[in-house]
């Protein structure tokens, strides 16, 4: 408890928006990328659908300065806000956005497979409220054991509030966000709270700030970044400048069906 006598939470409920037990059994570790990845928007230009006019004015675009794009989101929803766009508005904004090729099918592959082969995680660098709005839309909620993005929620004047996720020091990830500190700190905490590693750990995702994380998966481990997108660009570029630092198995897709196919040989091994 706090010096008010309220309890302070814990760090791991303030950054997952589920916090339910996940049971030590699991073989498989798979996290997945958000925008572009799950979605084949960007959450962040999606939101702007819901401004009057459908567009932000050039005085609130020119206020975005290379690498504080949280700063920036957080007045673009203030600006959604003053022009009264509401919670509803933002929330059928984020719904109507359309899962990439495949995607569904390798959900609905996961939550077919027995309890105890895939621990699915979700690490983006949109928020809390956009993935939120669209899984449950989709569905798909219940399959992410847990959530790791920038925390948003609705205050009383009806705006949504962002917050960065945390500060971290990689040199190559955005102040307010490092994806392999996230998977690190995640891999190496149920590490300890299970007594034993998984089986393999894999990676979904598209972006530069998707590259990071994958960089710390190891030789069993299994890369999936869409094909020819910033992730798959730094993970070739990688591996001709540097060969063998990239440790992971690359599997480029561009349908999710081809990320089902890898996954049904590595489960039946
Ligand atoms: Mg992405
Ligand atoms: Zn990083």
């Amino acid at each position: 408890a706090n010096c008010h006598g309220r309890p302070t939470p814990r760090r791991t409920d303030i950054m997952a928006s589920h916090s339910g037990h996940i049971s030590s059994d699991k073989r498989f570790l798979i996290f997945f990328d958000f925008d572009e990845t799950i979605v084949d928007e960007t959450s962040d230009d999606m939101v702007v659908q819901a401004a009057p006019g459908q567009h932000l004015p050039g005085w609130l675009k020119d206020t975005y300065q290379p690498g504080r794009y949280n700063e920036y989101m957080q007045r673009v929803l203030a600006y959604l806000a003053e022009q009264g766009v509401t919670e509803s508005d933002i929330r059928s904004t984020m719904e109507k956005m359309p899962s990439t090729p495949g995607m569904l099918t390798l959900f609905q592959f996961l939550r077919n497979r027995p309890p105890q082969d895939f621990e699915v995680i979700l690490v983006s660098d949109a928020n809390t409220y956009f993935i939120e709005s669209w899984l449950r839309r989709a569905g798909a909620r219940q399959l992410f054991h847990r959530i790791f993005s920038n925390p948003a929620t609705f205050n009383k004047d009806g705006r949504l509030v962002m917050k960065p996720f945390h500060s971290h020091d990689c040199p190559r990830c955005p102040d307010n966000m490092c994806k392999q500190v996230i998977v690190r700190d995640y891999v190496a905490r149920r590490k300890q709270e299970r007594g034993r590693p998984y089986q393999r750990i894999f990676y979904v995702g598209d972006g530069a700030n998707d590259f990071c994380p994958a960089a710390a998966l190891g030789p069993r481990d299994v890369a999936f970044p869409r094909r020819d997108f910033p992730m798959h660009r730094l993970i070739t570029e990688t591996h001709e400048s540097m060969p063998g630092e990239f440790k992971a198995v690359t599997v480029p897709w561009v349908s999710a069906e081809e990320v089902v196919q890898r996954l049904r040989k590595l489960v039946a091994e």
